[in-house]
């Protein structure tokens, strides 16, 4: 068995942390094996625990998009780090990221840094919902916003009615303010602010959706929310967690020309430290503490390590812009390879791609929702999973995940990839 040292460790850490992992996804459940252990990484590499060598696309979900242990951002917080790692004052490496942040993503004034992307999102909301003086906010199936109360509210089976909790602990108060859209599906929430007028605060999304796999807008449906909004006195509360920095410099506003009203970051903004952040213009922020009365804090926020990575990594982009096409480029190409041994070995897919995000679906149509993307075939990914991390390529252990390119990937890495899967597939 290859993984004999992740499996020992595995049942350690399952004696003192809760399923002995301190993230679920991080377990394997729904692939059905142990979790693979992690020693190190460099560049695109993982090496795990067992002395394998695992070319990586989720680089920490989707944080390290150029490469693990990356020089600048490891100077950067190794260099702070001995200078005291806490101090619960203001620094000036703080305005030094904001600057930089403001200067890379249109439309946006001022930001707070946090600790989480869940952070970031759960403040956006209330910032939002002190802002319009209303409770209800609208989010999409499948769309994900991290872990807090409002947002663990799953898909009902009309998006007319009140969510449901789908968490123990979520209660029926906290549920009944999140009313539930599918992912482009403009009718459905133009009726929720029809059935719900004056009591919508915000809509929230991930403007490209990357927690059901990789997920388009179609033509007309992020401009159709922003419409909304406008006409309706709601915020629109675009959630870059996933997407900022990674897609385009100033995230998909740039992307697609559209202005969200606040948005919301992580991941890539914390160079893989603990970091989140939200923006918005100076008259939405100016209703934060202590300017103003919508109360959002943090010990450890704005730390100076995590600031330091952060600064790095966006200095990095900032400065080197063809890294988002180089990482397009990268992506087209795996693309192109995964159609054709899929193709080649009649193995039902669907592939949804944009920058440096890429999904495969074994689905046979057109993946646009929680819902389609829920159609693909579970036992296929579970053998597709298995047979790659075996070839030694991680790829999410889940089917709903999409994949996310690093700048440290070669096309040499590609190729081995594309062998892999040409390989698998022929079992499939
Ligand atoms: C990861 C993610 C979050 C949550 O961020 P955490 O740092 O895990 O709390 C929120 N929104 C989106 C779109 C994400 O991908």
């Amino acid at each position: 068995m290859i993984y004999k040292r992740s499996s020992e460790l595995f049942v350690e850490a399952q004696k003192v942390i809760p399923g002995g992992v301190n993230s679920p996804v991080r377990a394997f459940k729904s692939v059905g094996r142990d979790p693979v252990f992690v020693k190190e990484a460099k560049g695109a590499y993982l090496y795990d625990e067992d002395g394998r060598k695992l070319i990586d696309y989720i680089a920490s979900w989707g944080p390290m998009i150029l490469g693990h242990a990356h020089k600048p951002v490891v100077d950067a917080v190794v260099e702070k780090a001995q200078k005291g790692t806490s101090f619960g004052m203001p620094t000036a490496i703080e305005t030094e990221i904001a600057k930089l942040a403001v200067s890379m993503v249109p439309g946006i004034d001022k930001i707070r840094f946090v600790n989480s992307g869940t952070e970031a999102c759960m403040s956006a909301v209330r910032l939002a919902r002190g802002y319009t003086s209303r409770e209800k906010i609208i989010k999409f199936a499948g769309c994900y916003h991290g872990h807090s109360d409002s947002f663990l509210i799953q898909a009902g089976s009309g998006a007319v009615t009140f969510g449901s909790p789908n968490s123990p602990g979520v209660t029926q108060g906290t549920a009944k303010d999140t009313l539930l859209a599918d992912y482009n599906d403009l009718e459905g929430v133009k009726a929720l602010f029809e059935a719900n007028s004056n009591e919508i605060g915000a809509i929230i999304i991930e403007p490209i959706a990357g927690n059901m796999g990789c997920i388009l807008p179609k033509q007309g449906f992020l401009e159709g929310l922003r419409e909304l909004c406008t006409a309706n006195g709601a915020l629109l509360i675009f959630d870059e967690v996933m997407t900022g920095f990674r897609l385009a410099k100033g995230g998909v506003q740039e992307l697609k020309g559209i202005q969200a009203d606040i948005v919301t970051f992580g991941k890539v903004i914390g160079g893989g430290l603990p970091v989140g952040a939200f923006a918005a213009r100076s008259e939405i922020m100016s209703h934060l503490a202590p300017e103003g009365p919508v109360y959002q804090a943090g010990t450890l926020s704005g730390n100076p390590l995590a600031m330091a990575a952060g600064l790095a990594m966006l200095t990095e982009l900032n400065e080197h812009p063809e890294i988002f096409e180089s990482l397009e480029n990268k992506t087209a190409y795996l693309h192109k390879g995964i159609s054709e041994v899929l193709d080649k070995h009649k193995v039902t897919h669907t592939i949804n791609c944009i920058g440096s995000m890429i999904s495969v679906h074994f689905a046979p149509d057109a993946v646009v929702d929680f819902k389609s993307a829920a159609a693909g075939d579970n036992p296929t990914f579970k053998k597709f999973f298995h047979g790659l991390l075996e070839r030694g390529i991680y790829i999410a252990p889940s089917a709903y995940e999409s994949w996310f390119l690093n700048d440290a990937l070669s096309y040499e890495d590609l190729d081995t990839t594309i062998k892999a899967i040409d390989e698998v597939a022929s079992v499939l």
